[in-house]
């Protein structure tokens, strides 16, 4: 007889195992499958491992200006990239293992193989059609296997997949997607990044640092397309003082391939045509849900654009299917990912003031040189939704904690309703705003009033303070400009 569970999570990435240890805290008997890796694209692929290059980066930045800072480092500061991708690496497999411990710890049981719901209620878990390709990352001890498995709830928790362009398809050699570009075998001299999202440009910042000659191409008007252009337009300006080439309103029309290198043909908004050729390419466009080979269709799951359709609270069209995380939408984010994995299982158990998911609330951080961070609406969205706005700004170069760093060259900008006083956007960049960001989410969630932004003491000196004087200059206050 077929194993049956109170919950069925498939996918163990940070939506999945969130949601998981979740719902054993919450007293459900839990499992969950998985077919890869335990932690998902965040863990193995995405997040984590990014954020580790980015480190080996930011030292390597930090010592070629060890001069400015009154250093003596002798010689030529360079990169070992097999060092570094097996430093990223190492951090993947230590946090990888992290998911496994926290699995066991909270008596979730792990089903390894590829799941594929057969009717509300019920899974099959088959063979996985993704072998474990890192000796880091095994298949982990004392899993459940093949077979099948009955549950009230099911929670499809599966992420996405890098999207290609038709006939600019990566194939893993001279278009690399970000499992290529992840660990490279070897530096390549030129690069180009198709795409300047936060993918796109986390990678084209990687590296630049490296020393590689990296060239940007961006459809859209401004790099990083969903942020503030004030943001992105100071963002723009550093990476290319750091010697990147940006091109927007470009696009990529044919790719062509030599031996060991490739040709772009650029098309820019005046509709002239040039080509780029470099060693390598990064496609990054955006990604897809992994929507496919569930049985969603069969069930009648309801999809739209590649995604699970669900509420506020990871409820599909079909009673005990849910999802959660990339494979119901965007912003396809791990925290939003974690947080529809906890509102979804509180809501499965009835939890009393459950709030559903607000993604106008979700932060998003880039964590390029300069990092850039954002809560909220836009300038021009604020604008576009009809809304009186008032707006106040801060520069890094007034900031004394900025200045010490020797990085003064940021923003914050704060966006208010001019009638309300409601906090509706924040927007940063600069030096650790991807840690500061999280003030204002605090803040735009607790619904805080101006007024009380203005009374909150920040302590000195940080690059925080950016965050006060801004809210202060949109009420005309401003103290240190
Ligand atoms: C290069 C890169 C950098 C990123 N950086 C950041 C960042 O800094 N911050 C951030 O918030 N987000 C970042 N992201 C996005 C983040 O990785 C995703 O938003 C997050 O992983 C989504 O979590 P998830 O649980 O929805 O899915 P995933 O992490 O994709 O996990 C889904 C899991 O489901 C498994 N699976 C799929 N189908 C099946 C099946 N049929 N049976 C069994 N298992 C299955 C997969 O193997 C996978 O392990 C980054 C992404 C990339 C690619």
């Amino acid at each position: 007889m077929a194993e049956n569970y109170d919950v069925i999570i498939i996918g163990s990435g940070p939506g999945g195992y969130v949601a998981a240890v979740r719902a054993s805290q919450l007293g459900l008997k839990t499992a969950i499958v998985e077919r890869e890796h335990l932690g998902g694209i965040c863990l193995n692929w995405g997040c984590i491992p990014t954020k580790a290059l980015l480190r080996s980066a930011e030292i390597l930045d930090h010592a070629n200006h060890a001069k400015d800072y009154g250093l003596v480092l002798e010689g030529k500061m360079s990169a070992d990239v097999k060092a570094v991708v097996a430093r990223s690496r190492g951090v993947s497999a230590r946090l990888n293992g992290g998911v496994g411990f926290l699995m066991k710890k909270n008596k979730v049981d792990v089903i390894w193989g590829e799941a594929r719901i057969t009717k509300p209620g019920e899974i099959v878990v088959g063979k996985s059609s993704k072998p474990v390709v890192e000796p880091q990352n095994p298949v982990p001890k004392n899993v459940k296997g093949e077979g099948t498995y009955t549950a009230k709830h099911i929670i499809v928790a599966t992420g996405a997949r890098p999207r290609a362009l038709p006939g600019i398809e990566p194939d893993g050699k001279l278009i690399w997607t970000y499992f290529e570009a992840m660990k490279p075998a070897a530096l390549p001299k030129s690069l180009i990044v198709m795409g300047s999202g936060a993918i796109g440009i986390e990678f084209a910042s990687f590296y630049r640092s490296m020393g590689v000659d990296v060239t940007v191409v961006e459809v859209m008007p401004t790099i990083m397309p969903v942020e503030d252009v004030e943001v992105t337009a100071i963002a723009r300006k550093q990476l290319e003082k750091r010697g990147m080439k940006i091109l927007t309103s470009a696009k990529i029309t044919k790719v062509e391939k030599a031996a060991d290198s490739l040709t772009a043909h650029v098309e820019t908004a005046d509709g002239k045509v040039q080509q780029i050729t470099a060693d390598r390419m990064i496609s990054a466009v955006g990604v897809q849900g992994n929507i496919e080979n569930l049985g969603l269709e069969a069930v009648g799951v309801k999809t739209d654009r590649g995604c699970v359709v669900i509420d506020g609270y990871g409820k599909t069209n079909i009673a005990g299917i849910y999802a959660i995380g990339d494979v119901a939408g965007p912003p396809m984010l791990a925290h939003k990912a974690e947080h529809e994995g906890v509102v979804c299982v509180e809501k499965i158990v009835g939890l009393p003031n459950v709030h559903a998911t607000d993604k106008g609330k979700v932060p998003g951080c880039t964590y390029c040189n300069p990092q850039v961070a954002s809560v909220g609406l836009t300038e021009a969205k604020a604008k576009e939704a009809g809304r009186d706005i008032r707006v106040g700004r801060f520069s890094f170069a007034a900031n004394g904690k900025a200045i010490a760093l020797g990085e003064d060259q940021g923003l914050c900008k704060v966006i208010f309703d001019k009638k309300t006083g409601e906090l509706l956007g924040a927007h940063m960049v600069g030096a650790e705003v991807t840690e500061l960001i999280q003030g204002f989410v605090v803040a735009m969630n607790l619904e805080t009033t101006e007024e009380e932004l203005m009374h909150t003491i920040f302590p000195h000196p940080t690059v925080s303070e950016t965050m006060k004087e801004a809210v202060l200059d949109a009420y005309g206050r401003v103290l240190n400009a």
